[in-house]
């Protein structure tokens, strides 16, 4: 547990949540600020800021948990589809620096985009570049 942490807190039961759902290593509970009714965090119990910072266990546990949630967010909203996404690390928006999955249901009718449009302006790669780009990162697994 981290001490200055709000998620962390949550797990503690020191602050509120609407729990939806608990397991041993994870919860999940309604966002305060929702994007859409039934939106819901998915977070590890444990204090970890990013998601590539998780134990590998851990990290296949928190994706159990928003495979087993998605089709219940969906059919008690009567959303059309999910957006499911982590913001890792500031620069991709992180704001709570203990690693949450978002579960955000989503209407035809709900005007918002598809995760392409969260990046910004799309370089214009060459085949070479992404060439380069597969190798350096293939060679980093
Ligand atoms: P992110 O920008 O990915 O770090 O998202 C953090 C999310 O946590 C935001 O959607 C907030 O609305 C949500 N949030 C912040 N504090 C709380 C809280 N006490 N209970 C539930 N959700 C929260
Ligand atoms: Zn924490």
């Amino acid at each position: 547990m981290s001490d200055d942490c709000i998620f962390c807190s949550i797990v503690a039961g020191e602050l509120p949540s609407h729990t939806v759902y608990e397991t041993e290593e994870t919860l999940a509970f309604l966002d305060a600020n929702p994007l859409a009714p039934g939106h819901v965090l998915v977070i590890p119990k444990a204090h970890h800021e990013r998601l590539d910072e998780l134990p590998e266990e851990l990290a296949s546990t928190v994706l159990e948990t928003l495979y087993q949630l998605v089709s219940p967010v969906e059919t008690a909203v009567e959303a059309d589809g999910t957006t499911v996404a982590f913001n890792n690390g500031s620069a991709a928006g992180q704001e709570v620096p203990h690693v949450h999955g978002h579960i955000i249901p989503r209407f035809e009718s709900d005007d918002g985009g598809p995760i392409h449009a969260v990046a910004g302006s799309p370089p214009n790669l060459s085949d070479d570049e992404l060439e380069t780009i597969a190798d350096t990162i293939a060679d980093r697994t």
